[in-house]
């Protein structure tokens, strides 16, 4: 199993670090190879991508990401800048489906903005289509109105292979989780989301097992905060699940907690902790290293076909904050402040 590593900038190689010390403890055969990404791709060769860590990420087998972007490089064109690393590596490795899990681990559920007993326990996935909708349809410009003033424009549009696609997806990852799709449109007023719900419902008939449900997307705004634990997966377009999975992710209370998944048809894919490179903490040895560890947790399960290690990992994790330990991020009275080293030496410990 060849694992692109790309720590990236700020507390990405701190986090890094840590999570292949971690896998180093499953007794799995793992070929890590690293190579520069975003702010310090640019320093090693002027571009945020450098070709040679793109070839490593075509070459390997999964994707193994930290977190780009410091502000020293914030007055560089934006082609320049670390943060378009992402982009790229979206385009070329033609990553289509982001897996965003939102999970309240029980310990965790006073972190969370909403009251703890909606929140305890909740185990929700988010899956987003990535490469589609009004983000990259064309048409799209800002030009003269007959009006005399100016209008902007965008297309929002998805073919059916893409729906059928992303559709897919999600009936896969029910199918290893709680058995629930629930498919998120807009389709009383938009064309796009009514094809988007037929295309989905003729999908779900190759998936018997799998309960489907839809629902607009105002309404699983609201659905979110008031009662979340109905969820199992949702699946849905990249603006609404840009939007969604934005909000579901502060159900959880806590970034440093949040893993993600982008994946391609073959779930190749690359992975990484949703928060960024925490330039504020960098250095400093406290960064939280367990939306990275729990990325690695979705690696093993979605790139790697090892389902049981993976399951072992989520398992030390959660044996890890039941036995108290917190960085500072997690922090309450009565829990054990710990680092960075000292988080991932407690969960390869558990392992
Ligand atoms: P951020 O996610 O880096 O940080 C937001 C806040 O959360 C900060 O206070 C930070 O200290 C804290 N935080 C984040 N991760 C943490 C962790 N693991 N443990 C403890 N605390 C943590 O977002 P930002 O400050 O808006 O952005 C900083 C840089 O990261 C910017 O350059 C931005 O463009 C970039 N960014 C990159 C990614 C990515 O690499 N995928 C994602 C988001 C932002």
């Amino acid at each position: 199993m060849k694992i692109a590593v790309l720590p990236g900038d700020g507390i990405g190689k701190e986090i890094i670090a840590e999570t292949i010390r971690v896998l180093g403890r499953l007794g799995l055969s793992f070929e890590f190879e690293q190579a520069p990404v975003g702010g310090a791709g640019y320093e090693a060769s002027g571009h945020p991508l450098p070709q040679a860590t793109l070839a490593l990420a075509k070459q390997a087998d999964a994707i193994l990401f930290g977190s780009v972007g410091d502000p020293k490089y914030d007055s560089l064109e934006s082609s320049k800048r670390p943060e378009q690393a992402i982009l790229g590596l979206r385009k070329e490795l033609a990553l289509f489906a982001n897996l965003r899990p939102a999970q309240v681990y029980e310990e965790l559920a006073a972190a969370s903005a909403l009251r703890p007993e909606v929140v305890a326990g909740l185990d929700i996935l988010i899956v987003r289509e990535l490469t589609g909708d009004i983000y990259f349809g064309q048409p799209k410009g800002i030009r003269r109105h007959e009006s005399g003033g100016r209008e902007g424009f965008d297309t929002m549009r998805y073919t059916e292979a893409e729906i059928r696609r992303i559709a897919r997806v999600a009936f896969g990852a029910a199918r290893k989780r709680g058995k629930k799709v629930c498919s998120v449109d807009k389709a009383n007023v938009l064309e796009t989301s009514r094809l988007w719900r037929e295309i989905v419902a003729e999908e779900a008939k190759q998936f018997g097992d799998i309960e489907l449900s839809h629902m607009y997307v105002d309404n699983c705004a609201m659905q979110l905060v008031r009662n979340p634990k109905q969820f199992d997966v949702i699946v849905t377009g990249n603006m609404f699940g840009d939007i969604l999975s934005d909000e579901a992710s502060m159900l959880t209370g806590s970034i440093g907690m949040l893993p993600s998944a982008s994946l391609d048809a073959n779930n190749k894919g690359l992975y990484e902790p949703i928060h960024g490179s925490a330039p504020d903490i960098a250095g400093k040895g406290i960064a939280n290293p367990l939306a990275t560890i729990l990325s690695a947790a979705l690696m093993l399960r979605h790139s790697l076909n090892q389902g049981a290690a993976a399951e072992r990992l989520d398992r030390a994790v959660k044996q890890t904050l039941r036995d108290g330990y917190r960085t500072a991020d997690i922090y309450t009275a009565g829990t054990r402040k710990v680092s960075t080293v000292e988080m991932a030496s407690a969960v390869a410990e558990r392992l």
